[in-house]
């Protein structure tokens, strides 16, 4: 067996690393002490008067105990996430995915993410599970506000689609406007973005991106990143972005005569914020390098063989989006 975290191998739990990341080094079993039905009956319990089929909240709380993952009402540090209910193409794999995608973002691109592993309920099923990073050991949080709150948008103000209807180069302008270093954020903000497009994360809106203070400066940085997977496992008729590149009307000359985004839009969308040309192009020429990588890890996960090899498909489909070039291309 693999890490249930970070899927390294020749461990049968959480491997040292882990521990220490998600447990601060406690020893915690990835086998939690209740199973799926008991969790329902306790989330249930907790949505009490509020509940309503459209709101239906599938996450709960857990609270570390005495080195046992515990659900909780209130607080708590972890939030898991269990398979969720829904018309979905295989929905079983959804927290596995969710892990697996995490870990790519962290150990093949070095972007910083939200500390998570896989966990199984007592009856064998797996769940997702985060560390929530807005939560100090002593309770209290920090100030996090994601780009929806940033840009004042709500189901109220505009409507159901409020999620969508931004670009990347909106939230893009947004972090120029709101952190004191933006050239850093703006940077680690477009390696996500390119990473999404990578993995096929057709859900990235504006909500799935945050900013928050720090104790002491009062600065603002983008949050480590949270809720990435392939959704395209899952919805496979799902748009390849959640948000269009680019503000208004306007499109590359490559995606007006091809119709997808490659290359030449991410690097216009770099220019457009005002990234450092030559870098992005690197960052642009690494990330196709790594489909090796990107497959290992998927081999090491606890997907099913068709799953992994869709998944390794999908990637290799971003990877040549990524790599073509209608500008560079001889006419
Ligand atoms: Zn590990």
């Amino acid at each position: 067996m693999n890490c249930p975290g970070c899927l390294k191998e020749g461990h049968s739990t959480y491997c040292p690393r882990c521990r220490k990341r998600l447990f601060g080094g406690t020893r915690v079993s990835h086998v939690l002490t209740f199973s799926r039905p008991v969790y329902e009956e306790a989330r249930l319990a907790a949505a009490g008067e509020r509940l309503s089929i459209s709101g239906i909240q599938t996450k709960l709380p857990l609270v570390m105990r005495e080195g046992r993952l515990e659900m909780t009402e209130k607080g708590g540090q972890y939030i898991l996430k269990p398979i969720p209910h829904g018309a979905f193409q295989r929905w079983e794999t959804v927290p596995i995915n969710e892990n697996l995608t995490m870990q790519i973002a962290r150990q093949v691109f070095g972007i910083r993410v939200a500390e998570n592993a896989l966990v199984a309920f007592e009856d064998g099923e797996w769940a997702y599970l985060v560390r929530r990073f807005d939560v100090q050991e002593d309770g209290s949080r920090h100030l996090q506000e994601d780009f929806a709150q940033i840009a004042e948008r709500s189901e109220e103000s505009h409507g159901k689609n409020y999620k969508y209807d931004l670009s990347y180069e909106d939230i893009g302008e947004l972090i120029r406007k709101h952190v004191a270093a933006y050239q850093v954020e703006l940077e680690k903000f477009l390696h996500l973005v390119v990473f999404n497009y990578l993995v096929h994360n057709g859900d990235a809106h504006i909500k799935n991106f945050s900013l928050i203070r720090d104790e002491e400066g009062g600065d603002y940085t983008l949050t480590p990143a949270y809720d990435l997977l392939n959704t395209r496992l899952h919805v496979p008729n799902e748009s390849r972005t959640a948000l269009p590149l680019f503000k208004g009307d306007f499109e590359t000359e490559s995606h007006r005569i091809n119709g997808f985004y490659a290359y030449d839009d991410f690097v216009e969308l770099a220019n457009r914020l005002g990234l450092h040309p030559g870098r992005f192009q690197r960052f642009m020429h690494t990330a196709v390098s790594k489909e090796s990588e990107i497959f290992s890890l998927i081999d090491r996960s606890v997907l099913t063989e068709p799953c992994r090899q869709l998944y390794k498909d999908h990637v290799s489909d971003s990877i040549r989006a990524l790599s073509y070039s209608y500008a560079k291309t001889p006419k």
